[in-house]
């Protein structure tokens, strides 16, 4: 079957198994079930494969430090085990890390060249808690991060957004870039939850003021929640950013399911999130759009929700089923939860107001018309 460059690329590797398989969480398992869910879909066969790039040295020292790479490498090499207390490394991590970063940049250089109309890096481990000195949360390297720093130095890409759904905060992603004016970082996570930065008050520093948006969602949020912080806050920031390329910290840890979190979102609203970030890719960023895979811990709820997310970039007609079972934790309840959201966008909205203008006209909360009289 003939597949066009408006398709979707997709990146993959048998090395990104060899990382810590056996770890609690993120362990090998996660990916090789994924695969298996996109194979017996029949998705191998209606993607463009794309396979990763050594990221060159230059592009990797531009997110981390050399020293903390020196580091991570000699630990790594020298037999690996307890990196920090929830991240474990074997003897190919580091390597299989760095590849995990060439799978994010072979997915923007294929989208750039226009060998395909999108891409998803299937890629482990994740990269979102990475910073520029710091390894943990199940992350070495920050995948997203270099692929954002990749398109911007070395592509020539004036600006790029990034939006992180993952249900954890990107803290690495934001250290990355919290004082640079060319990249919009977006978190959308729960709070209070690991790894407890990602308040609404955290906007950026110098020329990144304003470009640092976090949108701390309450334990027991669910889609709606998620659609109006699309909806009234990523949406009118990202008409006015003008992104030249989105890249995507695609985490399913917000799914129902996922014993890692209390976001309550489901299949079809992992299929809303992606329609949504590839539509605004269509209409500010020239349709160039990556995502790269973040976390996701329940097996079924993770490649249910990907598979979900790959139909929606690639046009593939896939048949969507919410997997069976209930969350392990009761739900608060429903005018609580929304109460706390409102209250939590609303503050956000007045914090961004200085750096987005058009912000506050934005939304059925916009309120605050003075001068209008009533
Ligand atoms: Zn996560």
């Amino acid at each position: 079957m003939t597949v066009s460059a408006a398709g979707l690329g997709l990146v993959t590797h048998p090395d990104y198994l060899l990382h810590a398989p056996h770890a609690e969480f993120e362990r090998a398992v996660r990916l090789e079930h994924v695969l298996s869910v996109f194979q017996t879909a029949g998705v191998f066969d209606r993607v463009v494969r794309v396979e990763p790039v050594v990221v060159p040295e230059a592009v990797l020292t531009a997110v981390h430090r050399p020293e903390y790479l020196g580091r991570l490498a000699a630990f790594a090499r020298a037999g690996g085990g307890a990196w920090s207390p929830d991240t474990v490394l074997s003897p190919e991590s580091y390597d299989v890390a760095r590849l995990a970063a060439g799978g994010a940049v072979a997915a923007v250089d294929a989208v750039l060249d226009g060998r395909v109309g999108r891409a998803l890096a299937l890629v482990r481990p994740p990269g979102h808690h990475a910073g520029p000195n710091l390894g943990t949360g199940f992350c070495l390297i920050n995948n997203v991060a270099v692929a954002a720093r990749h398109a911007l130095r070395t592509r020539g890409i004036e600006r790029v957004l990034i939006v992180d759904w993952d249900v954890h905060h990107g803290n690495g992603t934001q250290d990355v870039f919290y004082d640079d004016g060319d990249v919009l970082f977006f978190s959308i996570h729960q709070a209070p939850l690991y790894p407890g930065t990602g308040w609404l008050t955290e906007t950026g520093r110098g020329r990144g003021e304003g470009r640092t948006v976090n949108v701390p969602v309450p334990p027991g949020a669910e889609g709606r929640h998620y659609r109006r912080a699309f909806e009234e806050v990523l949406e009118p920031l990202a008409r006015a950013f003008e992104p030249r390329l989105v890249l995507v910290s695609v985490g399913l840890d917000a799914h129902r399911l996922d014993p890692l979190a209390e976001v309550r979102l489901t299949v079809p609203d992992f299929a809303w999130l992606a329609r949504t970030v590839r539509r605004l890719a269509d209409q500010v960023a020239g349709g160039r759009l990556v995502g790269v895979l973040e976390g996701g811990y329940h097996l079924a709820a993770l490649g249910a929700s990907l598979l979900a997310v790959a139909d929606a970039w690639g046009n593939l007609g896939l048949a969507m089923a919410e997997p069976p079972g209930e969350p392990a934790w009761p739900a608060p309840p429903a005018d609580l939860v929304d109460e706390a959201f409102s209250r939590r966008l609303a503050e956000l909205k007045a914090v961004l107001g200085p750096f987005w203008p058009g912000l506050r006209e934005s939304g059925p909360e916009a309120g605050g018309s003075q001068g209008n009289g009533r």
